[in-house]
Parts: C-alpha cells; sequence; structure tokens
C-alpha cells in the first residue's frame, strides 16, 4: 500500500439494499458486499427492509474486511448514505457509520446517494464529464456538472421508471424487471400509452396506469409489456438527447439499476452515435445500490474535508443531488487517469 493511501469503508442502506464497500484513494474497490432485502409481496416495506439491514449489517461488514484484506486500523474514514432514501432504512446505516466512526476515531463521511451511483460510474468507465442518466427502482433523472454541482436537467415527477416496470411486472404476474423487457421482445402489436415528456421531465404513473388497464381489457401481455418498454425508453432517451444537445458534451453515462436494460442501451446507443458523443454504460456489478458507490465517494469527500460531526450526521430522505458542491470533480481526473 502507497504510503499516503487512504482507504474507506462506506455503508449504502437507503432502500431494499445493504451493502458495504471499501475504496482507495487509488481509486480501487478492494470490497463490495451487498444483500438486497426482497419483500414476500408488493413493494418494499420500509420497517422490514430496515429489520433486514440490521440484522445482516455484522455479516456484511465482516465479509467486506474479509474480501479486502483490509484491518479497522487501517481505514481512515466511515462514509454512509444519507439520502435520498426510506428514512428506516437510511437511520440503520447511519447509526451504525456513526458507531464506527466513534470507535475507530476517524471521520464521519455524509454521501449523497445519486451522487455516488454518478461517481462509481465515472471511477468505472473513466468518462470525464458526462451526461447522466440515472434511472433504477427509486430514482429517474438526467444531470450533468456545471458550476461545481451535478444539476438536475430533468427529472421524473411521479414515480421512477424503474418503479413503474417492476409494479407492472408484480402486478402481471411476470415479476420484476429484466421480466417485462424479455416478455416485450415477444410483442408485435404496439399501443398507444400516455408519453409525457414535460420540458425536460417525465411522468410515468398515467402510463403504468394504462398499461394495467389495458391487461385487463384482454390485451395480449406480450404486446402491453412492448408497448411499455418501448414508450418509457423512447421518454428517457428523448429527455437525455436534449441533455445532451443543450450541454454539448461528448459523453453520456448510464447508472442505476436500469442501465442494464438491453433495450435502453440499444435505444440511447442509437441516439448518442447520431450526436458523435460515446456512451458509458456502469459495470453490473456497480449497477445497482451498492457500498462501493459509497466508500468511493467518501474517498473523494475526504481527500476535499467534506466530512461531518456526528452532530450533523443526519439521514436526509430528501436529499437532492444537486445540493452537494463536488469539490472534487476535476481533482478525481487525476486520480482516475493515471
Ligand atoms: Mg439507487
Amino acid at each position: 500500500m502507497p504510503k499516503d493511501e487512504k482507504i474507506v469503508l462506506g455503508i449504502e442502506s437507503t432502500a431494499h439494499t445493504f451493502g458495504v464497500g471499501i475504496a482507495s484513494s487509488t481509486g480501487k474497490i478492494l470490497a463490495n458486499v451487498n444483500s438486497v432485502y426482497t419483500p414476500k409481496s408488493g413493494g418494499i416495506h420500509p420497517r422490514e427492509a430496515a429489520q433486514h439491514h440490521s440484522q445482516i449489517a455484522p455479516e456484511i461488514i465482516k465479509e467486506a474486511f474479509k474480501v479486502s484484506g483490509v484491518s479497522p486500523s487501517q481505514l481512515e474514514g466511515i462514509a454512509f448514505s444519507a439520502g435520498p432514501g426510506m428514512g428506516p432504512c437510511l437511520r440503520v446505516g447511519a447509526t451504525i457509520a456513526r458507531a464506527l466512526s466513534l470507535r475507530l476515531n476517524i471521520p464521519l463521511i455524509s454521501v449523497n446517494h445519486g451522487v455516488a451511483h454518478i461517481e462509481i460510474g465515472r471511477l468505472t468507465t473513466r468518462c470525464r464529464d458526462p451526461v447522466v442518466l440515472y434511472v433504477a427502482g427509486g430514482n429517474t433523472l438526467i444531470a450533468s456538472y456545471k458550476d461545481g454541482r451535478y444539476r438536475i436537467f430533468g427529472e421524473t415527477l411521479d414515480i421512477a421508471a424503474g418503479n413503474c416496470l417492476d409494479v407492472f411486472g408484480i402486478k402481471a404476474c411476470i415479476g420484476t424487471m429484466p421480466n417485462p423487457e424479455i416478455r416485450a421482445r415477444e410483442g408485435k402489436k404496439f399501443y398507444y400509452l400516455p408519453y409525457k415528456v414535460k420540458g425536460m421531465d417525465v411522468s410515468f404513473s398515467g402510463i403504468l396506469t394504462t398499461a394495467l388497464k389495458l391487461l385487463k381489457e384482454g390485451a395480449r401481455l406480450e404486446d402491453v409489456c412492448y408497448s411499455l418498454i418501448e414508450t418509457v425508453f423512447s421518454m428517457l432517451t428523448e429527455v437525455t438527447e436534449r441533455a445532451l444537445a443543450f450541454t454539448e458534451k461528448n459523453e453520456v453515462l448510464i447508472v442505476g439499476g436500469l442501465s442494464r436494460s438491453v433495450r435502453l442501451r440499444e435505444m440511447v446507443e442509437e441516439m448518442v452515435k447520431l450526436h458523435d458523443a460515446r456512451l458509458m454504460i456502469v459495470p453490473q456489478e456497480y449497477a445497482g445500490d451498492n457500498g462501493a458507490m459509497i466508500a468511493w465517494t467518501g474517498v473523494l469527500q475526504l481527500l476535499t474535508n467534506q466530512t461531518v460531526t456526528v452532530e450533523e450526521s443526519r439521514v436526509k430522505p430528501r436529499f437532492r443531488l444537486d445540493e452537494v458542491e463536488l469539490m472534487w470533480f476535476e481533482r478525481v481526473w487525476d486520480i482516475t487517469y493515471s
């Protein structure tokens, strides 16, 4: 280990995932151990998910130390996901992070979950200054860096794109993504669903209602899946294209759980080519919520002295991406490109 290398442990617990990652200031991910709570039926119940997190936590933390070969005394910071997310879930991660920080007497780092999705994307794809499409079960937004922050160019006005597809899958008894997308490949007939792009913002709740109604009225499942997938992804592609044209940047980065979708990648890729830009996609293991992204963003914040006291470490269920000042934005290039 180089003498000035700094190692940070990061804890993710905004929703269904409890994850612990360990990252170093040389840009290495030393551990990424995650456990996903799956509800027996329906959506995530915040209290049940929080219970899962507190039960599994000791095991996941031990495993992260084991995988990384790092000992607690080598750590120089403890990072945690402060939001956005579900209060009960967030508090589990924050409480553990505070305890570790006090016990080891090292700085505590409060990380924005969305910023972390972007930073792990930048680290692992080596892109510099992309237009970011962040699509997941709980979040949908288009953001890009300007004047010290990730600015939100567009976002969902109601439910997240991933939530729309997952809820449809559950109600249609085929399960969550990628199942609706797989069924869509057998679709032939296209139904017009309410395509709602308002400025740079998108809305998916009307699409979900209409798709479920079609199904109830006897439309073929595969056809509804096909119409749903094409409509939702076209909307995401359209707003990403607008942000790309507006910012005149030359990279698009897709992060979040839905970045695994083959069809979404295809559509965005086609659009990106027309603009002579490059498409980057976060690697699978860092697509969904994970501890590594929190650890890595923790490293960046530690290097730029963005730490908090225990008193300042309250969780923020509505923590917005654009609240965070990115002191490290350009500095990270020295680390990841060297
Ligand atoms: Mg997420």
